[in-house]
């Protein structure tokens, strides 16, 4: 393990910025990233800042001016490399905004690498406005010190996200009918995974016998209590995450 470096501070703001980063580069940020570090943060020339680019990984960088709507910071070292993100993609049937927000939220700091929303019959969503998606995920990005945000693709309707399911990634179903108990079936199925979940209602047996017909399925079963569709998905990325992702030991 590295010492851990006295600067930056670990209290130092982390930002993710859309341009790519390297040593010596100069980076301006206006609109609320730069409201955030100079109106939030109190911000002042000097200050070190955490910046990740989502390409090369996560550098410290210093504040050299602040103006009134504008930061101008200059990175200066790279402190961690882009992290390997574990494969795992959550498709979870697309929820009512504020579940859906914290799907969203807590995918992305449970270690995600692709949030791919679906839209089922018993969908009572139907939109997902992509910028708001994106803040969302960049913040809890940002808080929990990812330094690779995960993909966040547009809502696909279930059938067409089936039939273009790649052939070499296992597709858990969390079926609240039954399945395999998900720890086991989770141990059992290396490599690219997803977890598809359903929404407020659940699917209706067209699409449960859809899902079972793609040869890629895996009914898993959450337990014996009927969970909510966010609970389902985060419940089903923790379990994934301790048997098979990055929080096991191998
Ligand atoms: N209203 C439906 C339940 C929907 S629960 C009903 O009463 O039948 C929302 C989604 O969460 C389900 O479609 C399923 O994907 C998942 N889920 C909930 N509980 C589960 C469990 N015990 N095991 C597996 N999946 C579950």
């Amino acid at each position: 393990m590295p010492a851990t470096p006295a600067w930056p501070p670990r209290s130092a703001p982390r930002l993710f910025v859309s341009q790519p980063l390297s040593a010596g580069a100069q980076v301006m940020l206006d609109g609320p990233q730069a409201h955030y570090l100079t109106r939030v943060m109190r911000a002042a020339p000097g200050d070190a800042v955490v910046l990740c680019d989502d390409l090369t990984g996560e550098w410290a960088a210093r504040v050299v001016h602040t103006g009134k709507r504008s930061v101008e910071l200059l990175a200066a070292m790279c402190l961690r490399q882009r992290e390997q993100v574990p494969d795992f993609w959550l498709c979870p049937a697309l929820l009512k905004k504020d579940r859906f927000d914290l799907v969203l939220e807590k995918a992305t700091e449970l270690g995600v690498r692709a949030i791919r929303p679906a839209l089922t019959r018993r969908c009572v969503a139907d939109k997902l406005n992509p910028e708001r998606a994106r803040a969302i995920v960049v913040e809890a990005a940002e808080q929990c010190a990812r330094t690779a945000l995960p993909e966040l693709a547009a809502p696909a309707n279930l059938d067409a996200l089936l039939r273009g399911w790649p052939a070499d990634r296992t597709l858990f179903f969390a079926d609240e009918q039954g399945g395999a108990p998900a720890a086991s079936a989770f141990a059992a199925h290396r490599g690219p995974v997803a977890l598809l979940t359903g929404p407020e209602g659940g699917f209706d047996d067209a699409e449960r016998a859809a899902i079972r017909a793609c040869p890629q399925a895996v009914a898993i079963s959450l337990g014996p209590r009927i969970l909510r569709g966010e609970t389902a998905a985060l419940a089903g990325i923790a379990t994934w995450m301790a048997v098979a992702g990055d929080w096991a030991a191998n």
